[in-house]
């Protein structure tokens, strides 16, 4: 660990590893510190992701793909099951990663492109100058290291305290973070081809229930519900005992991972002199599906690209650097997160009667592709009402 680098990147989840990659296949000398012992563990995911949105960054590789998906079953309230099967959703719809070989796989690639790493390594506090970022204190067994840097990029997960350290509110609202519990289950039945949504309040008030097989008899078997649902005998734990010993009496728990994921809106602003923020930490996980491997991705090369334009350029203000800001907005992945945001405001009011009547009327559609746009779409084609409904919400929301 050098004192002086252009790029400090803090954590190193997919965003940090990115924002390191890029930064250096940019020229730029660059740091990943993780405050964890290890890079990927503990996990803290269910592991799917579309094979598209991977295919943007990487090759697949049989060494972190625990699976193959190439089908989607979503059970209704009142337990109508609804397949979308291989013959609908062709070979495209996803992987279950296995993340501690792919998070290391990607900070590896960081290092291959230039990025040091350093893990035990915690950012303790922000360098503050004339109100710049200019860098952190790192935490390393016990000794504290000041690491300068032109831009900051705070790639520091759900729990992000960086950019608060810096100034940013990043407050969630208890409302807006799914409270979550996941189980690796061994000894199940499952199909090992197809991902498992289970909806319903009784299953998961305002949240979902999921089974994402990771090969033969073995799946990341998990729930996430709204902070404000859960209470005492009531809590994301409760509701997943009471599936797993209905649905698996006997699977055996080899892992118990608990985590949290916030489904509101992105921040406000995601960058400040000298600062960007990224992933999780600048809250741009899909909030309709909680999913944010690829978004992370996205904005973690997305704020290096920025950081090496605005380093060369000698201008790294928060005017400069808020292009970033609006170019991700901008992109498909953050249109998808406000039109996904609008569409989890509206299901988790709906009751359970009125979201099996959506269920039922999408049994029969059949997708070229399997996407949640794609869902999105042929669920308002059958309820043409849904759009006047939609667009109410989207005024009351604004
Ligand atoms: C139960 C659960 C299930 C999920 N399932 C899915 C899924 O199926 N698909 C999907 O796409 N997404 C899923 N997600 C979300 C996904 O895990 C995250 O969106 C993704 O990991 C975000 O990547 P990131 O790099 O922004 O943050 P992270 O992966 O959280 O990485 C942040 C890193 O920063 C480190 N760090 C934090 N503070 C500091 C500090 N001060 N100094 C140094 N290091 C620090 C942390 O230790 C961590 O390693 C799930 C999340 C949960 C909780």
């Amino acid at each position: 660990m050098k004192g002086k680098y252009d790029v400090l990147v803090i954590g190193g989840g997919p965003a940090g590893a990115l924002a390191g990659k890029t930064a250096a296949e940019k020229g730029l000398s660059a740091l990943i510190v993780e405050k964890r012992p290890a890079i990927g563990a503990p996990v803290r995911c269910a592991e799917g992701i579309g094979k598209e949105a991977l295919h943007e960054f990487i090759d697949p590789d049989p060494r972190w793909i625990s699976a193959d998906m190439t089908g989607a079953t979503i059970v209704a309230p009142d337990g109508f099951v609804m397949k979308l099967g291989s013959e609908m959703a062709g070979s495209k719809v996803g992987y279950v990663l296995d993340r501690k070989i792919f998070d290391r796989e990607l900070v590896w690639k960081a290092t291959e492109a230039g990025a040091d790493v350093a893990v035990k390594s915690r950012a303790a506090a922000p360098i503050l100058e004339n109100g710049y970022v200019r860098g952190a204190q790192i935490e390393y067994c016990g000794k504290t290291t000041e690491v300068k840097a032109d831009v900051v990029i705070a790639a520091d997960g759900v729990e992000s305290k960086f950019s608060r350290w810096c100034g940013i509110d990043t407050t969630v609202p208890v409302r807006e973070i799914m409270s979550s519990v996941q189980y690796v289950m061994t000894d199940i039945d499952i199909d090992e081809h197809s991902t498992v949504f289970y909806l319903g309040n009784d299953v998961a008030p305002e949240g979902y229930l999921w089974v994402f097989p990771k090969g033969k008899r073995c799946a990341n078997v998990g729930i996430g519900i709204s902070g404000k649902k859960s209470g005492s005998g009531h809590r994301a734990k409760d509701y997943l005992d009471r599936f797993v010993n209905k649905t698996f009496p006997d699977g055996k728990t080899i892992e118990y991972i608990p985590g949290g994921v916030s489904v509101c809106r992105p921040l406000d602003c995601t960058v400040a002199d000298g600062l960007l923020i990224a992933g999780d930490a600048a809250r741009v996980v899909d909030p309709l599906t909680g999913g944010g491997i690829y978004n992370a991705m996205y904005t973690g090369r997305l704020a290096a690209e920025v950081a090496a334009a605005c380093i060369e350029r000698g201008d790294v203000s928060k005017k400069a650097l808020m292009q970033y800001d609006k170019a991700w907005r901008e992109s498909k992945m953050g249109k998808a997160i406000e039109r996904n945001y609008l569409i989890k405001e509206y299901l988790i009011k709906l009751p359970d009667t009125k979201l099996n009547d959506i269920i039922h009327s999408v049994s029969t559609i059949n997708m070229k592709e399997f996407t949640t746009m794609n869902l999105i779409k042929e669920i308002i084609k059958a309820n043409p009402k849904l759009v006047l409904e939609l667009g109410a919400l989207a005024a009351s929301l604004r």
